[in-house]
């Protein structure tokens, strides 16, 4: 049996050898071979390079080049559209998802399960900020979204190949690819560890990249959002209609000091104001990912076809 290793990288030249060192050393002796198929998402740095050394020392390990930097999710899917294993392991590249996990994802996988998750029990070395969000994140895309997405798993999980073939059929544009292995189902299990800082470099997921990425998320999984805006402006529609009628009786009582309330008037237009430009600009957050899903543009493009690719090849 053979188990693909799927690891996107941007610019980890210091993490590349260590990781292939542990990776190698975690296959050895064991039943399975392995391929190590590391995905170049744009790197500008020594990368590809250093990998190219190591490769010439190891067979197992393939190199596939994006043209460009197509993000994270663009280039997980490059990976899982290449690999050729029973099995696939996606991982990235800092170290943060150890190795030495890989050995429990097997034997879950063994056991029958499809879809093996690492869920992380602990998050050394990231900013509060980042785990507040990804907290609360997590728990809001449950209420959101009727896939059910494991809260504290990341992009580390063992996939199966009949996981992979049917993710390979799913072609959408804004990847949020844990959500997507939610969605195809099958039996899915879950696997706990630490995870460790990063071992070298910087993060290449600020903030706002992962807020994107959870935008991305609910958009593509939900369109509770919009729901919620129409919900919010029947409201406001019914509470306006009380007022008017109470501003109708009190004219009828005979009332005379309906010039008052200039500031009511003005909290009341500004509010209205920005509920109408909120849900303009939520609607056109759904048509511009329709906009894109219409170009029907390829996910990634690659540098170069693979070299290996005569083993019968998978769609570009
Ligand atoms: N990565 C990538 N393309 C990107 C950003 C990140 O391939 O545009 C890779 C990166 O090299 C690493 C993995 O994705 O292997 C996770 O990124 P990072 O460790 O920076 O994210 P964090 O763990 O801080 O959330
Ligand atoms: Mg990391």
């Amino acid at each position: 049996m053979m188990i693909s290793v799927v690891v996107p990288f941007l610019n980890e030249e210091e993490n590349l050898p260590v990781l292939y060192e542990c990776l190698a050393k975690m296959f050895e002796g064991r039943n399975e071979t392995a391929e190590f198929l590391f995905v170049d998402d744009g790197s500008t740095d020594g990368s590809v390079a250093c990998l190219e050394t190591v490769r010439a020392a190891d067979p197992r390990i393939r190199l596939l080049q994006l043209s460009r930097n197509f993000g994270h999710q663009a280039a997980i899917t490059a990976g899982l559209d290449q690999a050729a294993g029973d099995a696939v392991v996606i991982m990235d590249a800092d170290l943060q998802d150890p190795p030495e996990v890989i050995p429990d994802l097997l034997a879950k996988w063994h056991e029958g399960f499809e879809v093996v998750y690492a869920v992380r029990r602990k998050r050394k070395g990231e900013g509060f900020l980042k785990k507040m969000l990804a907290a609360c994140f997590y728990r809001l895309f449950r209420t959101l979204c009727s896939v059910r997405v494991p809260v504290d798993a990341g992009d580390f999980r063992l996939l199966d190949r009949k996981v992979v073939d049917a993710l390979k059929t799913m072609r959408e544009r804004h990847r949020y690819m844990r959500g997507m292995t939610s969605w195809v189902g099958f039996r899915q299990c879950a696997v706990e560890y630490d995870r460790a800082a990063r071992r070298a470099g910087k993060t290449k997921y600020p903030v706002w990249k992962s807020l994107r990425l959870a935008w991305d998320g609910i958009t593509s999984f939900s369109a509770k959002p919009l729901q919620w805006m129409m919900s919010m402006g029947l409201c406001i529609a019914v509470v306006s209609a009380v007022l008017a009628v109470r501003i109708i009786v009190l004219r009828l009582a005979g009332a005379s000091d309906m010039v008052t309330g200039w500031a009511s008037l003005m909290v009341l237009i500004l509010f209205l104001g920005g509920v109408q430009l909120a849900g303009i600009g939520l609607l056109g957050q759904y048509i511009s990912r329709i906009f894109d899903e219409s170009k029907k543009r390829p996910l990634y493009v690659l540098r170069a076809n693979p070299p290996d690719q005569e083993d019968e090849g998978s769609p570009a």
